[in-house]
């Protein structure tokens, strides 16, 4: 993806696309990332980084660390489902536990960043409207479908030049409308990329 004009629109929240080495700049994870604390209440809408928390509680679930840093557990061992409560951090304005950033409930922080990539996202799509863009879908079931795939539907529709992609395993579809404007690939995603 290196020299593409490329943005991430994902409701994962498993920090991976961090880890792979996306352009944190062009990624909006939109339900949240777990690779950020917030207040529990909360009483304010920042987040912080826990990486360093998160190494600290699973060391105390019996984790011991490989030689190049990763955290494994020792051959046969199950891991602690509790860590002890003085490592859960506890929020600097008022006090209450941290919590994931998951837009589980109500209690999601949207934090300065999530704004900032929000308004991203939306100058993207602006700057490439009647484009040729791809709509590329990776894996979007019909849990969340309203936030990539029918957004994308929409566009691919409206957009003269798109194209609209859905590689999914098993529900690779397309509405009758993009019909004519879509790629389909029923298939496991690792191996239809590598193919690519
Ligand atoms: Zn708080």
């Amino acid at each position: 993806m290196k020299d593409k004009d490329y943005f991430v629109l994902t409701t994962n929240v498993d920090h991976r696309f961090q880890k792979a080495g996306f352009d944190k700049h062009r990624l909006f994870y939109t339900q949240g990332d777990y690779g950020l604390f917030q207040c529990s209440r909360p009483c304010h809408q920042n987040t912080y980084a826990n990486e360093a928390v998160i190494r600290e509680m699973m060391k105390a679930q019996g984790y011991g660390i490989d030689t190049d840093g990763t955290l494994i557990l020792p051959e046969g061992a199950a891991p602690k489902m509790m860590v002890p409560s003085d490592i859960v951090p506890h929020c600097p304005k008022c006090g209450e536990p941290m919590s994931m950033n998951l837009r589980a409930d109500h209690a999601f922080a949207e934090d300065e960043g999530w704004y900032l990539v929000s308004e991203r996202y939306a100058k993207f799509l602006c700057r490439h409207q009647n484009m040729k863009v791809l709509f590329l879908e990776a894996a979007v079931g019909f849990n969340t479908p309203t936030i990539v795939k029918y957004s994308f539907w929409r566009m691919t529709r409206e957009w003269k030049d798109a194209v609209y992609v859905c590689l999914n395993y098993g529900e690779a579809c397309a509405p009758d409308e993009i019909e004519k404007k879509s790629i389909c690939i029923n298939g496991d995603i690792g191996e239809v990329l590598d193919q690519l």
